[in-house]
């Protein structure tokens, strides 16, 4: 019989209602009482949900992030946040977000650094180590759980992060050597897996997603050595990885002293015979068969072609999972009653992949007989999405096939361009901008909400949206800034507003995926060739250009942040998804300079988080990507100005593919870092223009005039003055006006000083 399990629930709840619970507690409007207890009946009820498992996993749920649990389970929360008055909840919070529900807003901390979970758009809190760091084995959290799901009949099998992922994730901040710990740390490890063999848990899973990134030989040897000790604890060890494959760690993998190794078979498939052959006979396989990174139902059939000779192979030693936790992909399908029925039948989410697992298992067990008609419907879907002509599109098959090398080059180098640009927009010495929004205020939200609902006309709508670009225009003006935005007051979000005007995607209601902590994300699913049926941003930006005789700038979302946001499709390489989203934007781009902008920002926000989780797959990734944006940039005169935008702090390692881009203008986040990141560009002699942002928007406090004119002269050490803008690190949709306004007027007084 083959065994079947979870790697992780996602635990924001279908109607998220843990975001709401935890918001409600922060605020004071919930008790610790409440909020435990709507975190218990999740727990509960996703149990339930999995109960068909043979395995369910416990201590997967967290409050905010498994990671800091972890933290939490070792005894290692950060001291500013430990040593201080309330009970562990406070500090929990206040190492996740600065601040404990019972602290009082002038006792914040700093929160704890967040960083992408591998190459996924979920965000964990950063361990933090020094030298110093001594463990403390904490395991009151996963024993609760695990007692509370025995109590429910749960044949649980806790879940923890590795010791060696556990210092992989973290960071030291004294410059010593993270890996120092590793003795230290696996004392806390062998007792807490003591104490879970005591509670009853025959096994425990032990994630180390680390061995799928480029291990150099002391990380492969911590492995050895954390494995060896641990050896001798009681429960069995499921060794987790996922999200990539194992390459010349999977030796490695195999031959460590655990009792079963998970391997992510939708993202190593070719991998999966290597480690049946190689795997000793006395541990188990468990493969994970259906995607955890994806909303697309499983062809089962397909996927039982190759299943099962490795099932005949192994017997009882194959078990089944899905590839990784379900953490990414939203819970439950079944409330999606707004979607298409067509489309609908393509999707399976988190509830959804678990029946799929089901089947898969009973056709192993008692044969596909046994599953016909499960099989047969799974067929008819794979078989109506491969056929759908709303997949595919003739005419962007031939326009993507067409594309030249030529489609990505601008007329003209740099130098020549700007000196156009300059004589036909004069304007002065450190031109002053911002990055596109201005705030999303209530009565906007409100706005968007009623026209959604139906319950405000077309008609109306246009005009409340005009109003509030002529109001953003106004204050821009009164500012005294010298490029323009019309301030983003029709977007809801800079990917969803394309991806709804665009044909080949689809949203959903409740596809909700957890970002960090309480923050979701609804990404859109593109689902089919992309096209253009019209122009997409023009009539607000030439309204906006209207009202003014300052240049406005165009604002669209680049192709390569589109598609990272999205759902993609699993039908075709990601760089041909990326290729089409380029030419709609080109279209679009030319649409603007058709209608006179003269300036046009292509934000590629995400454009890093894309990378390849191993560096020496970074290449291949950034020859599309860049050229994607090439593509939908570069089919303008050299007298219009491309800008691009990109919200992060990590250049060194990119900035050879950013000169790539060729962007005429790059908006820059820099304030944080003391224009340390500009360096990055310096020695890479860096062409184009550069606007290092000057001010951090994530915070409510107005910077201070001296403190840009110093960044500016820290930049101008840097990059030549004659090429740097002033603007903000980001936009500024989720500030106030009162917050903007006098933020923005020094901005403005920074310039005019430096300009002086
Ligand atoms: N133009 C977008 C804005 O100003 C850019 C947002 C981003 O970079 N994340 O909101
Ligand atoms: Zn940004």
């Amino acid at each position: 019989m083959v065994t079947t399990h979870n790697l992780g629930f996602p635990r924001i709840g279908g109607q998220r209602e843990l975001k709401f619970a935890l918001e409600q507690y922060w605020a004071g409007r919930k008790t610790e009482q409440d909020l435990s207890a709507i975190a218990a009946e999740l727990r509960e009820s996703h149990w339930q949900q999995q109960s068909a498992l043979d395995f369910v996993p416990v201590g997967d749920f967290s409050l905010y992030d498994q990671v800091l649990d972890m933290s939490v389970t070792l005894g290692n929360l950060p001291a500013r946040a430990a040593d201080k008055e309330g009970n562990e909840l406070d500090a929990y919070f206040r190492a996740a977000r600065g601040r404990g529900a019972n602290d009082s807003p002038c006792c914040a901390i700093a929160a704890g650094e967040m960083t992408k979970w591998f190459d996924t758009n979920y965000h964990y809190i950063v361990p933090e180590f020094t030298a110093d760091t001594e463990f403390k084995l904490n395991p009151e959290r996963l024993i609760n759980q695990l007692a509370e799901a025995q109590q429910h009949g749960v044949s649980a099998k806790p879940v923890i992060i590795g010791p060696v992922t556990y210092l992989w994730l973290g960071k030291t901040s004294d410059g010593s050597n993270r890996l120092d710990l590793l003795e230290r740390l696996l004392p806390a490890y062998s007792q807490l897996l003591e104490i879970l063999a005591d509670a009853g848990a025959e096994w425990v899973q032990i994630d180390e997603p680390a061995l799928v990134t480029e291990l150099d030989a002391n990380w492969r040897y911590a492995f050895n050595l954390a494995y060896h000790q641990l050896k001798a604890n009681r429960p069995k060890l499921l060794l987790a990885t996922y999200f990539g494959e194992l390459r010349n760690n999977l030796q490695l993998a195999c031959e460590l002293p655990v009792a079963g190794v998970h391997l992510d078979a939708i993202s190593a498939p070719d991998e999966v015979n290597r480690i049946a052959d190689w795997l000793p006979t006395h541990k188990v396989l468990s493969l994970g068969v259906i995607s955890g990174r994806n909303i697309w139902k499983t062809d089962l059939n397909k996927t039982l072609n190759w299943l099962e000779p490795v099932h005949e192979k192994l017997g009882e030693r194959l078990w089944l999972a899905p590839s990784c936790s379900l953490l990414h992909v939203p819970v439950d399908l079944s409330q999606e009653t707004g979607l298409d029925p067509e489309i609908r039948n393509w999707l399976a989410f988190a509830l959804q992949k678990l029946d799929e697992l089901h089947v898969l298992t009973r056709a192993l067990n008692e044969g596909r007989e046994s599953v016909q008609q499960q099989l047969t419907q799974n067929q008819t879907a794979i078989d109506s999405r491969r056929n759908s002509t709303r997949v595919t599109n003739p005419d962007v098959r031939a326009a993507v096939a067409d594309i030249t090398t030529e489609l990505g080059n601008r007329q003209s180098p740099y130098a020549q361009r700007i000196a156009l640009q300059q004589e036909k927009l004069q304007l002065p010495a450190f031109p002053t901008t911002t990055i596109g929004s201005f705030p999303q205020t209530p009565e906007i939200r409100q706005a968007r909400l009623q026209f959604r609902k139906g319950d405000l006309a077309a008609a109306d709508y246009e005009a409340q949206m005009k109003a509030e670009i002529e109001r953003c225009i106004r204050n821009q003006e009164a500012l005294g800034l010298d490029v323009l935005v019309h301030g983003e007051a029709e977007r809801n979000d800079m990917v969803e507003y394309f991806g709804e005007q665009l044909d080949g995607y689809a949203f959903t209601r409740f596809g909700w995926v957890q970002s960090y902590g309480s923050r979701c994300v609804k990404p859109p699913i593109l689902f089919g060739d992309i096209r253009r049926p019209k122009a997409m941003t023009v009539d607000w930006i030439r309204y906006a250009q209207s009202l003014t005789d300052k240049p406005v700038k165009g604002m669209l979302t680049g192709p390569v942040t589109i598609l990272n946001w999205s759902f993609v499709r699993d039908d075709q390489p990601r760089k041909d998804s990326c290729l089409q989203l380029a030419l709609a934007i080109r279209e679009e781009v030319q649409d603007l300079e058709k209608a006179g902008v003269g300036i046009i920002q292509i934000d590629e926000a995400a454009l890093r988080e894309g990378l390849p989780l191993r560096q020496s797959d970074w290449e291949g990734y950034l020859d599309w990507a860049i050229n994607s944006f090439r593509i939908a940039a570069n089919g303008v005169e050299d007298s219009t100005q491309i800008h691009t935008h990109m919200c992060y702090s990590e250049f060194n390692d990119i900035i050879e593919a950013i000169a790539r881009m060729d962007a005429d203008v790059i908006t820059i986040e820099t304030s944080r870092s003391d224009m340390e990141l500009l360096d990055a560009f310096k020695s890479f002699e860096y062409p184009n223009d550069i606007g290092p942002g000057v001010y951090d928007i994530h915070s409510p406090n107005v910077p201070n005039k001296e403190q840009i004119i110093n960044l500016m002269k820290l930049a101008a050490e840097r990059i030549p003055a004659e090429r740097l803008w002033i603007n903000p690190d980001c936009g500024l949709k989720t500030r106030k006006w009162e917050e903007v306004t006098p933020a923005l007027e020094t901005m403005v007084a920074a310039a005019q000083a430096l300009r002086a």
